[in-house]
């Protein structure tokens, strides 16, 4: 069979599914490529893992069957069985990227109120690894949360066992205990672990003041979600512990699934102060300028008003300004 690929995304970054289904072809024969215009196919097999990618013109094509798949196009897309059960990679269709892609589990225990990964993956369960990059010079771990993995053992196992540097994606410090803790402190890291503490209700300050015993903090990148029923001083709130703590944010402004919402210009702007680390350690936000004429303490300042305004409603129902103490 002669085999078209379509990233639709772009090549951006390795798309771990057209790996899976380029290695399973080859390996039955197939003839596989990207896809061109220029020659026809007896299947073409695309995929779009973000929805805000815009489609791909598949008029363009000429393609007896087009199966399209991946996050972007529809939720509950799946690999066929056999690709599903095969652990080939082909890492030859993306030359340009020196590393391996592996994952340990998929699903997640928690069911984060703005994340997919429960609905599309499930509970988590362990898989085994694939095929690693023979040309890898580290290993890309995209586990959703790899101590959730109740075979997390065998993956760093497996990690220290290859000797190769590690770029670890989900970790989630609300489970993580000691022996987590100091286990990853002995991998090779290639760059910061990444964690997060997105729902402000929950606080963290502890836990992370817990994992920076074992886990230096300049090894550490917390994701800060923004813009998904945050106030502005829940966010100073999580950004100033994490100042504190000597470890690095990286504020995302929340996007919804079909991409409809756009941030906010003070999402921006706090995203602007923070994802930028020497900005972040030296200033503090209400004297950061985004933009000639504009500090940011504006919206603290905004954020101040609108609390008193709530007292003012909430505790006084006749009107009167008897009160802006908290209470
Ligand atoms: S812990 Fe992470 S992967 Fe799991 S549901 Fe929450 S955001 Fe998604």
């Amino acid at each position: 069979m002669n085999i078209g690929l379509i990233d639709v995304d772009g090549h951006n970054f390795t798309n771990f599914a057209l790996m899976r289904v380029s290695a399973y072809h080859k390996a039955r024969g197939d003839q596989v490529e990207w896809a061109t215009p220029f020659n026809q196919y007896d299947k073409v097999l695309a995929s779009k893992v973000f929805t805000f990618t815009p489609d791909f013109n598949y008029l363009t094509l000429q393609a007896d069957i087009i199966e399209k798949g991946g996050t972007g196009y529809n939720i509950a897309s799946r690999l066929s069985d056999d690709v599903e059960n095969s652990l080939l990679m082909d890492y030859s269709i993306y030359p340009q990227y020196p590393f391996s892609i592996q994952f340990f589990s998929r699903g997640c225990i928690r069911k984060c109120p703005f994340c997919l990964v429960r609905e599309k993956e499930g509970y988590i369960r362990a898989v085994e690894p694939v095929e690693l990059n023979p040309k890898g010079e580290w290993i890309e771990v995209l586990d959703n949360n790899f101590f959730a993995n109740p075979e997390w053992q065998d993956a760093i196992n497996y990690l220290q066992k290859k000797g190769q540097m590690v770029n670890l994606h989900g970790v989630d410090v609300r489970i993580m205990n000691e022996e987590q803790a100091f286990y990853l402190s002995k991998l090779k890291l290639k760059r910061r672990i990444h964690i997060a503490w997105d729902l402000p209700e929950i606080d963290l300050t502890e836990k992370l003041r817990e994992v920076t015993k074992y886990i230096k903090p300049r090894n550490l990148s917390c994701y800060i979600l923004v813009g998904f029923n945050s106030t502005v001083e829940q966010d100073m709130y999580r950004l100033n512990r994490l100042k504190e703590l000597g470890i690095s944010p990286f504020v995302q402004p929340y996007r919804d699934f079909n991409n409809d919402r756009k941030p906010t210009l003070y999402e921006k702007d706090i995203a602007q102060w923070a994802n930028k680390h020497q900005i972040f350690k030296t200033c503090d936000f209400a004297d950061f300028s985004p933009r000639k004429g504009f500090k940011c303490n504006y919206y603290l300042k905004q954020n101040r008003d609108e609390e008193d305004t709530t007292y003012l409603h909430t505790s006084c129902p006749d009107g009167r300004m008897c009160s802006t103490e908290k209470i």
